[in-house]
């Protein structure tokens, strides 16, 4: 294939891309996974938050801030209820009432302060949905639970955000809320709860929660391998589209090429053909000149000399010529010798050649043909001129002389033929004489 220097461009920056894009696949598939996490973090006294306890539920329990700017409160719980609690409500919103996004996150961090007897605490991220969510009633976000270890708090206690919560059952009940829309969602947190649990005793509960990471995958590390993979392929693909296509097009260039290298073969054969045929023809006659006829005359005394074959030849010379010009002028004159060529030719046989041979003179070159034969087809011939050839009631005539091929010396063939012809005009024209006399 011949590759032009546009390819050769392109298949070097291909091959830059290559690499570099080789690169890039290892380092991605090397790189610690940590790199592509990224993370979220509030800090709960930059929110407004409301305490609430179980007032509403039939409790005594009682509620109140220690330090309303740290968001310190206390909880002095009493067992009246069934499921005694108190709350902090801490409103996630931001200036157009938009919950935070949470969805993307799969760990969710919380350190807190807790100092009390209960063993767990109970987080709520509570989230908005169309499918569920009423703006008139607060009691409608879904209730994404989670209970933690109160001790572990201090430190900061993880808990895995697709695994670890649930939907609170009460909610689900209270709701009735179908299944389908039962599990635990994230898209819109607007606020974030912290309760005092489910195995909570009387007596005081103080807590302060003081900060709250998400973290999650910026893109999932599968999502990424898939990426690579899925760009490796269409790279190559597309590599293998575009060297089709341009073989194609390669294809397409040389084979126009060579059509057209063909027509100018083809137009330059035929110029040179119509020289070589201008150079063979007579220009008034149209027949054959003497460098016409060379071929077959060569092939004559050929034929003559390898096997024996006949070969005659005859010379006609229309009689009285110079007096047809002189009485009706030389125009007419080259009409005649056009019409006796007309004649002549009509009735010569396919095999034989008849050319101009200049002047009024034209020869029949005979193939397999013996003398006996020659002075034949010449007397048919000379019948056939007497017969159609006249110009304003003037007859004319041509005389023959025939020869026979007995020498490979064609010059001597022509000699032969001439001296017939000779005898013919000195015989009174009009007539065919062979050579020796022979008629
Ligand atoms: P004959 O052969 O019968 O002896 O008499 P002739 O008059 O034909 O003999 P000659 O060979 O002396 O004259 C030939 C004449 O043919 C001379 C010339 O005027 C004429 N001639 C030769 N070529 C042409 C030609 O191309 N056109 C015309 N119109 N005349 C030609
Ligand atoms: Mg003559
Ligand atoms: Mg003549």
């Amino acid at each position: 294939m011949n590759i032009d220097a546009k390819s050769v461009k392109f298949i070097s920056r291909l091959e830059v891309l290559f690499v570099v894009m080789a690169l890039v696949s290892v380092a991605v598939l090397l790189m610690p996974k940590d790199y592509l996490r990224t993370s979220f973090t509030i800090d709960p006294t930059e929110y407004p938050a409301i305490l609430v306890d179980d007032a509403y539920s039939g409790g005594s329990s009682d509620v109140f801030w220690v330090d309303k700017d740290a968001q310190r409160w206390r909880c002095e719980m009493d067992e009246v209820s069934s499921s005694p609690y108190c709350s902090i409500q801490i409103d996630v919103t931001d200036a157009s009432n938009q919950g935070i996004d949470l969805s993307q996150f799969d760990t969710m961090t919380v350190w807190a302060d807790y100092e009390g007897s209960a063993t767990h605490l109970r987080i709520y991220l509570r989230n908005r949905h169309p499918n569920y969510y009423d703006p008139n009633n607060s009691i409608t976000t879904k209730y994404n639970a989670v209970e933690v270890m109160a001790d572990d708090l201090s430190s900061g206690l993880s808990v895995d955000m697709k695994q670890d919560f649930s939907v609170a059952s009460w909610w689900l009940v209270a709701g009735g809320i179908p299944l389908v829309f039962s599990r635990p969602e994230f898209n819109e947190v607007s606020i974030v709860e912290v309760q005092t649990g489910s195995s909570v005793e009387s007596g005081m509960h103080e807590i302060q929660l003081e900060k709250i990471t998400w973290s999650g995958y910026v893109v999932e590390p599968t999502v990424l391998y898939q990426g690579v993979i899925t760009t490796w392929t269409l790279l190559i693909v597309g590599m293998l589209i575009y060297r089709l296509l341009s073989m194609r097009s390669e294809l397409g260039r040389q084979k126009k090429h060579q059509q057209e290298l063909l027509a100018i073969n083809r137009s330059l054969n035929l110029k040179s053909r119509r020289y070589e045929d201008m150079a063979k023809t007579d220009g008034l006659t149209g027949l054959s000149n003497r460098v016409g006829i060379r071929n077959i005359l060569h092939r004559g005394m050929i034929d003559w000399r390898d096997r024996g074959a006949d070969f005659s030849f005859i010379i006609i010379d229309l009689d009285n010529f110079k007096s047809i010009n002189d009485t009706f002028g030389h125009d007419v004159g080259d009409k005649i010798l056009k019409e006796a060529s007309r004649v002549m030719l009509s009735r010569v046989r396919r095999t034989d050649a008849l050319a101009r041979w200049g002047g009024e003179e034209f020869v029949l070159v005979c193939p397999e043909t013996t003398l006996d034969q020659a002075l034949l087809v010449a007397e048919n011939l000379r019948a056939e001129l007497e017969a159609s050839l006249e110009y304003r009631g003037t007859s004319i005539t041509a005389s023959f002389g025939v020869a026979a091929m007995s020498d490979t010396d064609l010059d001597q063939l022509f000699k032969k033929a001439d001296n017939a012809l000779y005898r013919a005009k000195a015989q009174g024209r009009n007539r065919v004489v062979g050579e020796q006399g022979k008629e």
